[in-house]
């Protein structure tokens, strides 16, 4: 019942003269506004949890569109909050940290920026996953919320997260008390961009949209010993890359055949010189899957054929691999399935069908978001990818992923989308029928 009411609200909001009116303000929005705000984020970009000039500018844009400003949520974390009468919460949120990526793009204006990161190191940095696109798509819609507050009623509430990339900027937040300081949401949207897909079209499913992540450290431990006298002691670069080879077996024989999983050993250090035999070396791994059951069997066999490889490579008991996992890991990313259909319906409603394409998981990226909105009880949450790059530069291959120093995506193209999807999105969870 509630969701028959909430369709109808839909389609009496999205007449297909508002639909056009919604879109004409944006893209007035855009010239006026928000494409010096993109230029100035990407030109600017800051390291996760050291995003301090990102932070003040995002407080002081959400304020001059009528937001009343929560500061210092989760160290550099902000919320802007609009209340419009009684009603639903819904917080949208945006993360803000770029990346520790030197810009190779010809764009004029690329970033030069360096910044020294937590552990003391020059980096250069750059908006290398189109975080300055998800800041400039947030301000253009709260201007248009706050501008369209006669349709619409409840809380807006806006978050700048912190260090999406690195350090669990969400969780940080919600451990530093987001919800009592700001009010517990009903509903949660977020969006990325997406430099794979075509410019302006949005995806997502009913269901599940990202991987988890997790990060998993072995340390080998061995016994040192002259290059020419290996059986005087226990080499733990031999015992670490029989380590490596064990691990692909858990993907292909233990997790099932239909279950996609991935373990990539991304970093593998040791040893000093040619002819020592050293005692220690260290597998840096990203663990990814769709599910928290096959997230938790390869994180525990991993443990499991690690310590037996080096037991069957006789390394005495008390030397066997310390296997860290770190609690900073993503869990899976879900779309609440009754709210993803009402926001595809508004989205439809007011972009048109051929606005929206099939949401299909090609790669197993992973997200924070989950953070936020995996509380006790859950917040029904749908996030949903906007696409990035012209259909001629994707047809050619005249495009970079992200995280690439070349990374670029069309800013007006898919800021404009994303202010009118995720607006779209918003006035159906939070909107009235006009009077
Ligand atoms: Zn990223
Ligand atoms: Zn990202």
């Amino acid at each position: 019942m509630t969701q028959r009411l909430a369709c109808l609200a839909a389609v009496l909001i999205v007449s297909p003269g508002f639909a056009a009116d919604l879109r004409e303000s944006i893209a007035q929005d855009y010239d006026a506004h928000l494409a010096d705000l993109f230029t100035y984020l990407h030109a600017n970009p800051e390291l996760s949890m050291q995003e301090f000039e990102t932070s003040d500018r995002m407080a002081s844009e959400l304020e001059a569109a009528g937001y009343t400003i929560t500061r210092n949520i989760g160290k550099t974390g902000l919320a802007g909050t609009l209340r419009n009468g009684d009603g639903p919460v819904l917080m949208i949120r945006a993360d803000m940290d770029g990346l520790p990526v030197l810009e190779k793009t010809d764009l004029d204006y690329k970033s030069t920026a360096k910044q020294v990161n937590l552990e003391g190191i020059e980096m250069p940095v750059m908006h290398a996953c189109g975080h300055d696109m998800h800041m400039t798509t947030l301000v253009g819609v709260a201007r248009r919320m706050a501008a369209l507050r006669d349709r619409w009623q409840g809380t807006l509430l806006l978050v700048g997260q912190p260090a999406e990339e690195a350090e669990g900027g969400a969780k940080a937040m919600v451990a530093d008390g987001l919800y009592d300081r700001v009010g517990r949401p009903d509903f949660a949207l977020a969006l990325h961009v997406s430099a794979g897909d075509p410019l302006g079209k949005i995806t997502f499913s009913d269901g599940l949209m990202y991987s988890s992540a997790d990060t998993v450290r072995i340390n080998v431990r061995g016994v040192a010993t002259h290059g020419a006298s290996p059986h005087l002691g226990k080499d733990p670069i031999l015992i670490g890359s029989q380590i490596v080879v064990a691990l692909q077996s858990i993907v292909t024989r233990e997790v099932g055949p239909l279950e996609p999983a991935v373990i990539t050993v991304g970093a593998f250090r040791g040893g000093t010189a040619p002819n020592v035999i050293a005692d220690h070396a260290r597998l840096d791994i990203t663990v990814r899957a769709n599910t928290e059951e096959t997230r938790y069997q390869l994180l525990d066999s991993i443990e499991r054929v690690a310590i037996n490889t080096a037991r069957a490579a006789g390394v005495p008991e008390d030397l066997l691999p310390e296997v860290i996992i770190y609690s900073d890991g993503a869990p899976t990313t879900n779309n609440d399935a009754a709210l993803a259909r009402r926001v595809r319906a508004a989205m439809q409603a007011g972009m048109g069908a051929n606005s929206l394409m099939e949401y299909k998981q090609t790669d197993m990226g992973a997200e924070d978001f989950p953070d936020l909105v995996n509380v006790d009880p859950p917040i029904p949450s749908v996030y949903f990818q906007v696409g990035g790059t012209p259909v001629e530069d994707l047809e050619s291959g005249n495009w970079a992923g992200h995280h690439s120093g070349l990374f670029r995506i069309d800013p007006e193209g898919s800021v404009t989308a994303g202010v009118e999807a995720m607006t779209l999105a918003a006035l159906e969870v939070l909107g009235r029928p006009p009077n």
